[in-house]
Protein backbone atom coordinates (compact mmCIF):
# COMPACT_ATOMS: atom_id res chain seq x y z
CA UNK A 1 0.00 0.00 0.00
CA UNK A 2 1.19 3.20 -1.00
CA UNK A 3 2.51 5.23 2.27
CA UNK A 4 1.35 2.83 4.28
CA UNK A 5 3.87 3.66 6.97
CA UNK A 6 2.93 7.36 7.16
CA UNK A 7 -0.82 6.37 7.28
CA UNK A 8 -0.36 3.80 10.11
CA UNK A 9 2.02 6.86 11.70
CA UNK A 10 -1.15 8.82 11.70
CA UNK A 11 -3.51 6.12 13.04
CA UNK A 12 -1.68 6.61 16.22
CA UNK A 13 -2.29 9.94 16.31
CA UNK A 14 -5.75 9.56 15.94
CA UNK A 15 -6.07 6.51 18.63
CA UNK A 16 -4.56 9.07 21.60
CA UNK A 17 -7.82 10.90 21.32
CA UNK A 18 -10.25 8.01 21.68
CA UNK A 19 -12.63 8.79 24.51
CA UNK A 20 -12.30 12.17 24.72
CA UNK A 21 -14.84 14.91 24.14
CA UNK A 22 -13.94 17.60 22.40
CA UNK A 23 -10.26 19.14 20.99
CA UNK A 24 -8.13 21.10 23.77
CA UNK A 25 -5.16 22.49 23.56
CA UNK A 26 -3.59 19.90 26.50
CA UNK A 27 -5.03 16.67 24.53
CA UNK A 28 -4.07 17.59 21.06
CA UNK A 29 -0.19 17.61 21.93
CA UNK A 30 0.04 13.70 21.88
CA UNK A 31 -1.69 13.26 18.86
CA UNK A 32 0.52 16.01 17.34
CA UNK A 33 3.33 14.67 18.29
CA UNK A 34 2.97 11.40 17.10
CA UNK A 35 1.84 13.77 13.60
CA UNK A 36 4.87 15.35 13.27
CA UNK A 37 6.82 11.90 14.04
CA UNK A 38 4.80 9.99 11.19
CA UNK A 39 5.90 12.68 9.02
CA UNK A 40 9.36 13.15 10.00
CA UNK A 41 9.59 9.25 9.52
CA UNK A 42 7.94 9.68 5.81
CA UNK A 43 11.09 11.75 5.10
CA UNK A 44 8.96 15.27 4.65
CA UNK A 45 11.16 18.10 5.31
CA UNK A 46 11.71 18.98 9.10
CA UNK A 47 10.46 22.84 8.16
CA UNK A 48 7.55 21.56 6.30
CA UNK A 49 6.31 19.21 9.68
CA UNK A 50 6.74 22.37 11.84
CA UNK A 51 4.94 24.57 9.35
CA UNK A 52 2.00 21.74 9.10
CA UNK A 53 2.31 20.73 12.77
CA UNK A 54 1.70 24.35 13.55
CA UNK A 55 -1.28 24.76 11.23
CA UNK A 56 -3.59 21.80 12.77
CA UNK A 57 -2.54 22.67 15.98
CA UNK A 58 -4.28 26.09 15.48
CA UNK A 59 -7.04 25.00 13.62
CA UNK A 60 -7.72 21.91 15.99
CA UNK A 61 -8.09 24.01 19.30
CA UNK A 62 -9.76 26.85 17.64
CA UNK A 63 -12.69 24.40 15.85
CA UNK A 64 -16.00 24.20 17.32
CA UNK A 65 -17.82 20.72 18.13
CA UNK A 66 -19.98 19.43 15.70
CA UNK A 67 -22.72 17.20 17.04
CA UNK A 68 -21.95 13.68 16.37
CA UNK A 69 -18.60 14.02 15.21
CA UNK A 70 -15.94 13.09 17.57
CA UNK A 71 -12.40 14.55 18.03
CA UNK A 72 -10.49 11.86 16.44
CA UNK A 73 -12.82 12.36 13.07
CA UNK A 74 -12.10 16.31 13.73
CA UNK A 75 -8.41 16.05 13.72
CA UNK A 76 -8.45 13.72 10.47
CA UNK A 77 -10.55 16.15 8.99
CA UNK A 78 -8.22 19.01 9.88
CA UNK A 79 -5.29 16.92 8.65
CA UNK A 80 -6.86 16.17 5.64
CA UNK A 81 -7.25 19.83 4.14
CA UNK A 82 -4.12 20.74 5.99
CA UNK A 83 -2.24 17.83 3.31
CA UNK A 84 -4.46 19.02 0.49
CA UNK A 85 -3.14 22.76 1.40
CA UNK A 86 0.20 21.69 1.44
CA UNK A 87 0.54 19.90 -1.97
CA UNK A 88 -0.73 22.41 -3.83
CA UNK A 89 -4.59 22.42 -2.74
CA UNK A 90 -6.35 22.08 -6.98
CA UNK A 91 -4.95 19.66 -9.61
CA UNK A 92 -1.84 21.74 -11.46
CA UNK A 93 -2.65 20.77 -15.50
CA UNK A 94 -0.55 20.36 -17.53
CA UNK A 95 -0.30 23.46 -19.93
CA UNK A 96 -0.71 23.53 -23.93
CA UNK A 97 0.54 26.35 -26.32
CA UNK A 98 -1.70 28.81 -27.21
CA UNK A 99 -1.39 28.79 -30.98
CA UNK A 100 1.78 26.30 -32.74
CA UNK A 101 2.99 23.10 -30.65
CA UNK A 102 3.44 22.72 -27.06
CA UNK A 103 6.63 21.46 -26.00
CA UNK A 104 7.43 20.17 -23.03
CA UNK A 105 11.15 19.68 -21.87
CA UNK A 106 12.00 16.94 -19.39
CA UNK A 107 15.28 17.13 -16.82
CA UNK A 108 16.09 14.92 -13.96
CA UNK A 109 18.78 13.05 -12.63
CA UNK A 110 20.04 9.38 -14.15
CA UNK A 111 18.01 6.48 -13.37
CA UNK A 112 14.71 8.86 -11.75
CA UNK A 113 12.29 7.34 -14.83
CA UNK A 114 13.20 10.43 -17.19
CA UNK A 115 13.20 7.98 -20.58
CA UNK A 116 9.75 6.04 -19.37
CA UNK A 117 8.26 9.22 -18.25
CA UNK A 118 8.77 10.64 -22.24
CA UNK A 119 6.89 7.44 -23.52
CA UNK A 120 4.45 7.43 -21.00
CA UNK A 121 3.73 11.05 -21.30
CA UNK A 122 3.20 10.62 -25.02
CA UNK A 123 0.50 7.61 -24.39
CA UNK A 124 -0.96 9.99 -22.07
CA UNK A 125 -1.34 12.67 -24.58
CA UNK A 126 -2.17 10.20 -27.55
CA UNK A 127 -5.16 9.13 -25.06
CA UNK A 128 -6.44 12.80 -25.19
CA UNK A 129 -6.22 12.84 -28.89
CA UNK A 130 -2.84 14.95 -28.73
CA UNK A 131 0.31 13.34 -31.05
CA UNK A 132 2.94 13.72 -29.75
CA UNK A 133 6.76 13.28 -31.09
CA UNK A 134 9.95 12.72 -29.01
CA UNK A 135 13.10 13.53 -29.54
CA UNK A 136 16.53 12.74 -27.91
CA UNK A 137 18.94 14.78 -26.96
CA UNK A 138 20.53 12.92 -24.08
CA UNK A 139 24.07 12.69 -26.30
CA UNK A 140 25.80 10.82 -23.73
CA UNK A 141 23.96 7.73 -23.17
CA UNK A 142 23.75 5.95 -26.32
CA UNK A 143 21.49 3.51 -24.60
CA UNK A 144 19.24 5.98 -23.17
CA UNK A 145 18.63 6.76 -27.35
CA UNK A 146 18.10 3.31 -28.29
CA UNK A 147 15.71 3.22 -25.35
CA UNK A 148 13.98 5.95 -25.94
CA UNK A 149 13.37 4.36 -30.01
CA UNK A 150 11.61 1.36 -28.31
CA UNK A 151 9.65 3.03 -25.59
CA UNK A 152 8.40 5.50 -28.60
CA UNK A 153 7.55 2.83 -31.35
CA UNK A 154 6.05 0.51 -27.93
CA UNK A 155 3.63 3.51 -27.64
CA UNK A 156 3.52 4.25 -30.94
CA UNK A 157 4.74 7.63 -31.34
CA UNK A 158 7.89 9.48 -33.75
CA UNK A 159 11.00 9.13 -32.08
CA UNK A 160 13.48 12.14 -33.49
CA UNK A 161 17.33 10.92 -33.37
CA UNK A 162 20.44 12.91 -34.75
CA UNK A 163 23.04 10.24 -32.64
CA UNK A 164 25.52 11.01 -30.10
CA UNK A 165 27.80 13.93 -32.05
CA UNK A 166 25.00 16.87 -32.44
CA UNK A 167 25.12 19.38 -29.84
CA UNK A 168 22.00 18.90 -27.74
CA UNK A 169 20.26 22.22 -28.65
CA UNK A 170 20.82 21.69 -32.04
CA UNK A 171 19.29 18.70 -31.89
CA UNK A 172 16.37 20.05 -30.00
CA UNK A 173 16.20 23.20 -32.70
CA UNK A 174 16.19 20.19 -35.48
CA UNK A 175 13.56 18.08 -33.72
CA UNK A 176 11.13 20.98 -33.06
CA UNK A 177 11.44 21.42 -37.09
CA UNK A 178 10.63 17.79 -38.04
CA UNK A 179 7.60 18.02 -35.51
CA UNK A 180 6.67 21.04 -37.04
CA UNK A 181 6.99 19.70 -40.60
CA UNK A 182 4.85 16.34 -38.92
CA UNK A 183 1.97 18.99 -37.19
CA UNK A 184 2.77 17.32 -34.30
CA UNK A 185 0.64 18.95 -31.65
CA UNK A 186 3.25 18.36 -29.07
CA UNK A 187 7.01 17.92 -28.74
CA UNK A 188 8.78 15.77 -25.90
CA UNK A 189 12.66 16.65 -25.28
CA UNK A 190 14.52 14.29 -23.30
CA UNK A 191 17.95 15.83 -22.05
CA UNK A 192 20.47 14.09 -20.77
CA UNK A 193 20.61 13.11 -16.69
CA UNK A 194 23.69 12.89 -15.02
CA UNK A 195 24.16 10.77 -11.46
CA UNK A 196 24.25 13.90 -9.68
CA UNK A 197 24.04 17.91 -10.46
CA UNK A 198 27.14 19.60 -12.35
CA UNK A 199 27.87 22.88 -13.88
CA UNK A 200 27.98 21.67 -17.48
CA UNK A 201 24.66 19.51 -17.00
CA UNK A 202 22.85 23.19 -16.04
CA UNK A 203 24.22 24.89 -19.09
CA UNK A 204 23.90 22.49 -21.05
CA UNK A 205 19.93 22.79 -20.35
CA UNK A 206 19.96 26.49 -20.13
CA UNK A 207 21.01 26.56 -24.01
CA UNK A 208 18.35 23.38 -24.55
CA UNK A 209 15.89 25.88 -23.15
CA UNK A 210 17.02 28.84 -25.09
CA UNK A 211 16.96 27.08 -28.35
CA UNK A 212 13.14 25.87 -27.43
CA UNK A 213 11.25 28.49 -25.42
CA UNK A 214 9.23 25.23 -23.84
CA UNK A 215 5.82 25.80 -22.51
CA UNK A 216 6.95 23.75 -20.15
CA UNK A 217 9.86 22.53 -18.36
CA UNK A 218 9.64 19.34 -16.15
CA UNK A 219 11.60 18.10 -13.59
CA UNK A 220 11.54 14.41 -13.48
CA UNK A 221 12.68 12.99 -9.30
CA UNK A 222 12.53 9.90 -7.69
CA UNK A 223 9.55 9.75 -5.25
CA UNK A 224 11.71 6.98 -3.22
CA UNK A 225 14.42 10.02 -2.93
CA UNK A 226 12.31 11.59 -0.28
CA UNK A 227 12.61 15.42 0.70
CA UNK A 228 15.42 15.28 -1.12
CA UNK A 229 13.11 15.07 -4.68
CA UNK A 230 11.90 18.71 -3.20
CA UNK A 231 15.67 20.16 -2.39
CA UNK A 232 16.48 19.24 -6.18
CA UNK A 233 12.93 20.72 -7.44
CA UNK A 234 14.71 23.74 -5.76
CA UNK A 235 17.56 24.09 -6.91
CA UNK A 236 16.81 23.11 -10.69
CA UNK A 237 13.82 26.01 -10.20
CA UNK A 238 16.62 28.17 -8.96
CA UNK A 239 19.11 27.59 -11.80
CA UNK A 240 16.90 27.08 -15.03
CA UNK A 241 13.63 27.95 -13.89
CA UNK A 242 10.45 24.72 -14.13
CA UNK A 243 7.50 24.88 -14.37
CA UNK A 244 6.82 21.75 -12.05
CA UNK A 245 7.69 18.43 -11.44
CA UNK A 246 7.05 14.81 -12.21
CA UNK A 247 7.04 12.37 -9.42
CA UNK A 248 8.02 8.81 -10.29
CA UNK A 249 7.80 5.33 -8.98
CA UNK A 250 4.88 6.68 -5.83
CA UNK A 251 4.01 2.75 -6.22
CA UNK A 252 7.37 1.86 -4.85
CA UNK A 253 7.58 1.37 -0.75
CA UNK A 254 8.24 5.59 -0.90
CA UNK A 255 7.12 7.10 2.30
CA UNK A 256 5.69 10.37 1.11
CA UNK A 257 8.58 12.80 1.68
CA UNK A 258 8.61 13.71 -1.55
CA UNK A 259 5.03 14.39 -2.43
CA UNK A 260 4.32 16.26 0.36
CA UNK A 261 7.55 18.50 0.15
CA UNK A 262 8.10 19.57 -2.92
CA UNK A 263 4.96 21.78 -3.85
CA UNK A 264 6.07 23.67 -0.12
CA UNK A 265 9.67 23.80 -0.25
CA UNK A 266 9.95 24.73 -3.71
CA UNK A 267 6.84 26.57 -5.03
CA UNK A 268 6.46 24.27 -8.13
CA UNK A 269 3.99 22.07 -8.12
CA UNK A 270 3.84 18.33 -9.22
CA UNK A 271 1.85 17.72 -12.13
CA UNK A 272 1.76 14.30 -12.87
CA UNK A 273 3.19 11.25 -11.18
CA UNK A 274 4.39 7.51 -12.30
CA UNK A 275 3.18 4.69 -10.39
CA UNK A 276 4.31 1.63 -12.30
CA UNK A 277 6.40 0.63 -15.01
CA UNK A 278 3.63 -0.03 -17.49
CA UNK A 279 2.94 2.84 -20.40
CA UNK A 280 -0.38 3.51 -19.10
CA UNK A 281 1.21 4.21 -15.49
CA UNK A 282 1.15 7.95 -15.19
CA UNK A 283 -1.62 10.42 -13.79
CA UNK A 284 -2.49 13.70 -12.68
CA UNK A 285 -1.40 14.58 -9.28
CA UNK A 286 -4.61 15.29 -7.10
CA UNK A 287 -3.81 16.71 -3.99
CA UNK A 288 -7.09 15.75 -2.39
CA UNK A 289 -7.49 11.91 -3.52
CA UNK A 290 -3.54 11.86 -2.70
CA UNK A 291 -4.35 13.10 1.30
CA UNK A 292 -7.16 10.89 0.90
CA UNK A 293 -4.80 7.77 0.25
CA UNK A 294 -2.50 8.79 2.76
CA UNK A 295 -5.48 9.04 5.65
CA UNK A 296 -7.27 5.58 4.28
CA UNK A 297 -10.26 7.27 6.01
CA UNK A 298 -12.56 8.21 3.37
CA UNK A 299 -15.71 7.11 5.07
CA UNK A 300 -14.86 9.83 7.95
CA UNK A 301 -13.77 12.94 5.74
CA UNK A 302 -17.09 12.47 3.76
CA UNK A 303 -18.90 12.18 7.16
CA UNK A 304 -17.34 14.87 9.08
CA UNK A 305 -18.28 17.15 5.97
CA UNK A 306 -21.40 16.23 6.05
CA UNK A 307 -22.17 16.60 9.42
CA UNK A 308 -20.27 20.16 8.74
CA UNK A 309 -23.17 21.41 6.20
CA UNK A 310 -25.87 20.36 8.70
CA UNK A 311 -24.36 22.38 11.52
CA UNK A 312 -23.74 25.71 9.11
CA UNK A 313 -27.14 25.37 7.83
CA UNK A 314 -28.73 24.75 11.55
CA UNK A 315 -26.12 27.37 12.49
CA UNK A 316 -26.88 29.68 9.64
CA UNK A 317 -30.73 29.73 10.43
CA UNK A 318 -30.84 30.19 13.99
CA UNK A 319 -28.61 33.28 13.78
CA UNK A 320 -30.87 34.69 11.23
CA UNK A 321 -33.98 34.19 13.54
CA UNK A 322 -31.55 35.91 16.88
CA UNK A 323 -30.83 38.63 14.57
CA UNK A 324 -33.97 39.24 13.78
CA UNK A 325 -35.13 39.74 17.14
CA UNK A 326 -32.37 41.09 18.30
CA UNK A 327 -31.20 38.70 20.90
CA UNK A 328 -27.85 38.27 19.50
CA UNK A 329 -25.20 37.75 22.35
CA UNK A 330 -22.11 37.39 23.58
CA UNK A 331 -22.49 33.27 22.78
CA UNK A 332 -23.50 34.25 19.19
CA UNK A 333 -20.52 36.48 19.19
CA UNK A 334 -18.07 34.10 20.17
CA UNK A 335 -19.71 31.40 17.71
CA UNK A 336 -19.07 33.59 15.19
CA UNK A 337 -15.49 34.46 16.32
CA UNK A 338 -14.43 30.62 17.06
CA UNK A 339 -13.00 29.66 13.87
CA UNK A 340 -11.68 31.34 10.54
CA UNK A 341 -14.15 29.96 8.21
CA UNK A 342 -16.87 32.12 10.28
CA UNK A 343 -14.25 35.17 10.46
CA UNK A 344 -14.24 35.06 6.60
CA UNK A 345 -17.64 35.05 6.12
CA UNK A 346 -17.82 37.81 8.98
CA UNK A 347 -15.60 40.27 6.84
CA UNK A 348 -17.87 39.28 4.01
CA UNK A 349 -20.90 40.69 5.95
CA UNK A 350 -19.07 43.35 7.03
CA UNK A 351 -17.76 44.43 3.40
CA UNK A 352 -21.63 44.01 2.49
CA UNK A 353 -22.00 47.04 4.79
CA UNK A 354 -22.87 50.37 3.23
CA UNK A 355 -20.17 52.68 4.69
CA UNK A 356 -17.73 50.04 5.18
CA UNK A 357 -15.69 49.54 1.89
CA UNK A 358 -13.98 46.78 0.85
CA UNK A 359 -11.71 45.03 3.90
CA UNK A 360 -8.07 44.63 3.01
CA UNK A 361 -5.80 41.44 4.44
CA UNK A 362 -4.38 43.69 6.78
CA UNK A 363 -7.54 44.49 7.95
CA UNK A 364 -8.85 41.16 8.31
CA UNK A 365 -5.11 40.74 10.57
CA UNK A 366 -6.05 43.06 12.71
CA UNK A 367 -9.86 42.25 13.03
CA UNK A 368 -8.44 38.41 14.20
CA UNK A 369 -6.26 40.15 16.49
CA UNK A 370 -8.79 42.18 18.37
CA UNK A 371 -11.21 38.89 18.16
CA UNK A 372 -8.98 37.27 20.30
CA UNK A 373 -9.07 39.87 22.63
CA UNK A 374 -12.25 39.61 22.95
CA UNK A 375 -12.64 36.17 23.12
CA UNK A 376 -10.36 36.05 26.27
CA UNK A 377 -13.24 38.57 27.56
CA UNK A 378 -15.80 36.77 26.93
CA UNK A 379 -14.74 33.29 28.46
CA UNK A 380 -14.62 34.51 31.84
CA UNK A 381 -18.38 35.69 31.74
CA UNK A 382 -20.65 33.82 33.27
CA UNK A 383 -23.65 32.49 31.39
CA UNK A 384 -25.90 35.00 32.05
CA UNK A 385 -24.00 37.69 31.62
CA UNK A 386 -23.22 36.05 28.17
CA UNK A 387 -26.84 35.73 27.48
CA UNK A 388 -27.65 39.37 28.71
CA UNK A 389 -25.48 41.87 27.67
CA UNK A 390 -27.66 44.45 28.76
CA UNK A 391 -25.93 43.15 32.46
CA UNK A 392 -22.62 44.17 31.43
CA UNK A 393 -24.05 47.57 29.87
CA UNK A 394 -25.63 48.72 32.87
CA UNK A 395 -22.89 47.64 35.58
CA UNK A 396 -19.24 48.92 35.74
CA UNK A 397 -18.78 46.62 38.85
CA UNK A 398 -19.28 43.51 36.85
CA UNK A 399 -17.40 44.79 33.66
CA UNK A 400 -14.61 45.45 36.21
CA UNK A 401 -14.23 41.88 37.81
CA UNK A 402 -14.35 40.80 33.58
CA UNK A 403 -11.43 43.20 33.04
CA UNK A 404 -9.70 41.78 35.98
CA UNK A 405 -10.13 38.26 35.22
CA UNK A 406 -9.37 38.33 31.56
CA UNK A 407 -6.46 40.90 32.28
CA UNK A 408 -7.85 43.37 30.13
CA UNK A 409 -8.43 46.46 30.82
CA UNK A 410 -11.90 48.13 31.70
CA UNK A 411 -11.80 50.45 28.49
CA UNK A 412 -11.71 46.98 26.65
CA UNK A 413 -14.47 45.48 28.50
CA UNK A 414 -16.62 48.88 27.58
CA UNK A 415 -15.49 48.66 24.06
CA UNK A 416 -16.45 45.34 23.59
CA UNK A 417 -20.18 45.42 24.92
CA UNK A 418 -20.33 48.81 23.04
CA UNK A 419 -19.45 46.88 19.73
CA UNK A 420 -21.75 44.10 20.75
CA UNK A 421 -24.59 46.54 20.39
CA UNK A 422 -22.97 48.06 17.60
CA UNK A 423 -22.94 44.68 15.73
CA UNK A 424 -26.74 43.84 16.50
CA UNK A 425 -27.81 47.68 14.80
CA UNK A 426 -25.52 46.69 11.95
CA UNK A 427 -26.40 43.01 11.73
CA UNK A 428 -30.34 43.72 12.19
CA UNK A 429 -30.27 46.92 9.08
CA UNK A 430 -28.12 44.54 7.09
CA UNK A 431 -30.91 41.92 7.59
CA UNK A 432 -33.68 44.46 6.56
CA UNK A 433 -31.51 45.13 3.62
CA UNK A 434 -31.69 42.29 2.26
CA UNK A 435 -34.96 41.51 3.56
CA UNK A 436 -35.93 44.22 1.44
CA UNK A 437 -36.65 46.44 4.48
CA UNK A 438 -35.11 49.63 5.61
CA UNK A 439 -32.77 49.77 7.90
CA UNK A 440 -33.74 51.48 11.47
CA UNK A 441 -31.80 51.44 14.49
CA UNK A 442 -33.69 50.78 17.72
CA UNK A 443 -32.43 52.29 20.96
CA UNK A 444 -30.42 51.16 23.37
P1 LIG B 1 16.25 7.48 -16.61
O1 LIG B 1 17.66 7.08 -16.36
O2 LIG B 1 15.85 8.60 -15.75
O3 LIG B 1 15.91 7.70 -18.01
O4 LIG B 1 15.36 6.26 -16.05
P2 LIG B 1 14.59 5.12 -16.84
O5 LIG B 1 13.42 5.69 -17.54
O6 LIG B 1 15.54 4.31 -17.64
O7 LIG B 1 14.02 4.27 -15.60
C1 LIG B 1 14.86 3.67 -14.65
C2 LIG B 1 14.15 2.47 -14.05
O8 LIG B 1 13.04 2.90 -13.27
C3 LIG B 1 13.59 1.54 -15.09
O9 LIG B 1 13.80 0.21 -14.66
C4 LIG B 1 12.10 1.85 -15.11
O10 LIG B 1 11.32 0.75 -15.47
C5 LIG B 1 11.87 2.22 -13.66
N1 LIG B 1 10.72 3.13 -13.49
C6 LIG B 1 10.48 4.30 -14.11
N2 LIG B 1 9.34 4.85 -13.67
C7 LIG B 1 8.84 4.01 -12.75
C8 LIG B 1 7.67 4.03 -11.89
O11 LIG B 1 6.82 4.95 -11.89
N3 LIG B 1 7.51 2.97 -11.05
C9 LIG B 1 8.41 1.95 -11.01
N4 LIG B 1 8.16 0.97 -10.15
N5 LIG B 1 9.49 1.91 -11.77
C10 LIG B 1 9.72 2.90 -12.64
Amino acid sequence: EMFGQLTSGLESAWNKLKGEEVLTKDNIVEPMREIRRALLEADVSLPVVRRFVQAVSEQAVGVGLIRGVKPDQQLVKIVHSELVKLMGGEVSELNFAKSGRTVILLAGLQGVGKTTVCAKLSYYLKKQGKSSMLVAADVYRPAAIDQLVILGEQVGVPVYTAGTEVKPSEIARRGLEEAKKKKMDVVIVDTAGRLQIDKSMMEELKEVKRALNPTEVLLVVDAMTGQEAAALVTTFNLEIGITGAILTKLDGDSRGGAALSVREVSGKPIKLVGRGERMEDLEPFYPDRMAGRILGMGDVLSFVEKAQEVMKQEDAEELQKKIMSAKFDFNDFLKQTRSVARMGSMTRVMGMIPGMGKVTPAQIRDAEKSLKIMESMIEVMTPEEREKPELLAESPVLRKRIAKDSGKTEQQVSQLVAQLFQMRIRMKNLMGIMEGQEGSIPAL
